[in-house]
């Protein structure tokens, strides 16, 4: 059986654990190829209009999955602890593709995570217990399974603590620093994010992602710029991300794709809150790479560079 992962979504989070599980277990997974216009234009054409970019993208990356493989994984992720959720895209996914795909029916392969025990789903429990309830799919004991999720959780989470710590380097290094706030899908992402990124290294700035910190120290820390309601754990780390680097970083860029509403507000409160750095907010609709944006980035790495040479 090959098993499909979407390049996208929570891919960019949880993938190193996904890959590893599956690999531990010696199963065979196929990952979608990066994003392109292709892939975007199928997901938009298959997603509702008010749709967010993310999940337009979500979904062209599922259909081109379709016909290279027997199963698509497809996590059902209603939160990463007890205190916050997650958007709820990361919640309807299942259904969706059910919907979409309701003649072709594809197998979808799922476990079902949630901490806070509220939730109406079949299996769901903290991350462990919900790898556990794959073991019948994959055919598996589950021993096979607990050995398989411990030693991928093992890498993943030394994986991310080499991220974090190359991004403290770079924020006590030299040079002129951007601190990126935007969600690790679009940042990733081959056609909406990378470009942007690249355009910045191009003018020579050093970019910081905000989604690199210590998640539990974040999910502390993003009351320090808010009233403590926001209730997505990810738009809290990315505040937890911004009170932990903003002092060592010359401007922050807001990368959002269009129409993200717990972006909407995490983008005011940084706007309101952070009022000693220069801040430039990119609004993504999918046209191509970075068309409308290259003279914007432009102008802000001008005024970044003047701000840093004590000009004004
Ligand atoms: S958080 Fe925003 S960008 Fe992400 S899936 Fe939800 S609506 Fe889309």
């Amino acid at each position: 059986m090959t098993v499909g992962i979407p390049r996208a979504g929570m891919y960019y989070r949880c993938g190193v654990l996904w890959e590893n599980f599956l690999r531990s277990l010696g199963e065979d997974y196929v990952v979608s190829g990066e994003t392109n216009k292709a892939i975007l234009e199928k997901g938009s054409a298959l997603m509702a209009d008010e749709s967010c970019l993310s999940s337009k993208i979500y979904m062209g990356h599922v259909d081109s999955l379709l016909d290279r493989c027997d199963c698509l994984f497809v996590p059902w992720l209603s939160n990463f602890g007890a205190d916050g959720i997650n958007c709820t895209r990361f919640r309807a996914y299942h259904a969706m593709i059910s919907n979409i795909y309701r003649e072709r029916a594809p197998k979808l392969l799922t476990y079902a995570i949630d901490y806070s025990g509220t939730q109406d789903m079949k299996h769901a429990g903290d991350e462990e217990t919900a790898f556990m309830s794959m073991a019948k799919a994959l055919g598996r004991s589950k021993k096979e399974i607990r050995d398989a999720y411990r030693a991928a959780k093992q890498i993943s989470e030394e994986d991310f603590a080499r991220r974090v710590a190359q991004a403290e380097a770079v924020a006590d290094g030299e040079g002129t620093k951007i601190l990126i706030v935007g969600h690790d899908y679009s940042i990733y992402d081959a056609y909406i994010g990378r470009p942007i990124i690249k355009a910045f290294q191009n003018f020579g700035m050093k970019l910081i992602d905000a989604n690199l910190v210590d998640r539990r120290q974040a999910q502390r820390d993003f009351r320090k710029l808010s009233d403590g309601t926001l209730p997505w754990t990810v738009s809290r780390e990315l505040l937890g991300g911004v009170v932990r680097y903003r002092d060592r970083v010359d401007g922050i860029v807001l990368l959002t794709g269009f129409p993200c509403g717990p972006d909407s507000l995490v983008n005011e409160v940084i706007k309101r809150e952070v009022d000693d750095k220069p801040i430039l907010y990119l609004l993504q609709d999918g046209q191509d790479g970075l068309a409308g944006v290259e003279t914007r980035i432009e102008s802000f790495t001008d005024i970044l560079t003047y701000h840093g040479n004590g000009e004004r």
